[in-house]
């Protein structure tokens, strides 16, 4: 017995040791180092947002145009890539608390959050469209949404965007899979979201029942997220952007997703 928890008084003084460890390697504001050397980069995500990040059934592996971006970025930078799945809307919170090193996510650089976070050159250019019920006739825009309900991902710029529209009740759900969901069965009008996700979602996913409209709501460029004041990850990340763009690998990346670029 007495062994038995002299053990336990060793584990838990061993997993107090490591735990600290750990706390005092992130809080230095630096990808964390490994005791095997190798340099590891934390990675947080919401991997909910096909084509970008998504996990089919039945795969292990992240899959999506930002996970292949990001595992290159990494090779590039010499740094084991671990990426994490968090909601969006605690992907920030989970980069101030240094429990991540960055955010790539399909997230929109804008002044709020520049307030926040740093972020790296865009590397993509995105913005913001709307999905309707495929008999709708009465929504062809915009501004058609007065007096109607609209679903959006919480935490996002959609999310933001519909708050400021007169007269539109914004749900706010937590994927777009969710708000997806929530039109089919009517509880909404509409589904505010980025372009390049409603339409692989309509496309790709062969989803029936429902139709994306081609306005434009905004056009946005995403970027990966660092802690404030994390320039030296930052000029790193920048660094092996443009190696990539480069050496033609992001191209490669980018038609594995989207198709040749136009
Ligand atoms: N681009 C949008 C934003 O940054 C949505 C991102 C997302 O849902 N992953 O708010």
């Amino acid at each position: 017995m007495k062994f038995k928890k002299i053990l336990a008084v060793a584990a838990a003084m061993a997993f107090a040791v490591s735990a600290f460890a750990g706390c005092g390697g992130s809080s230095s504001n630096q990808a964390s180092s490994s005791s095997s050397e190798q340099k590891v980069l934390k990675v947080g995500s919401s991997i909910d947002f096909a084509p970008f990040e998504f996990q089919d059934e039945g795969q292990t592996e992240y899959q999506g145009f930002d996970m292949d971006l990001i595992r290159a970025i990494g090779k590039e930078m010499g740094y084991e890539v671990e990426i994490q799945n968090i909601g969006f809307d605690g992907l920030i919170p989970a980069l101030q608390a240094k429990n991540i090193d960055v955010i790539i996510s399909g997230m929109t650089i804008n002044d709020d959050r520049k307030q926040n976070v740093e972020f790296s050159d865009p590397y993509y250019q995105s913005g913001l469209t709307m999905v309707v019920r495929d008999n709708e006739q009465n929504i062809q825009s915009f501004k058609d949404l007065k007096g109607r309900k609209v679903a959006v991902q919480i935490g996002t710029t959609s999310a933001e965007k519909a708050k400021e529209m007169e007269g539109v009740e914004v749900k706010e759900l937590n994927t777009p899979a969710d708000c997806f969901m929530e039109l089919k069965n009517g509880g909404v009008d509409a589904v505010i979201n980025d372009r390049p996700v409603n339409d692989y979602y309509i496309v790709k996913t062969g989803a029936t029942g429902v139709k994306a409209l081609e306005e434009k709501l905004t056009a946005e460029d995403y970027g990966i997220a660092l802690a404030k004041g994390n320039t030296d990850l930052q000029q790193k990340i920048n660094d092996a952007l443009k190696k990539l763009h480069d050496d033609g690998e992001y191209d490669q990346i980018y038609a594995k997703w989207f198709g040749e670029k136009k």
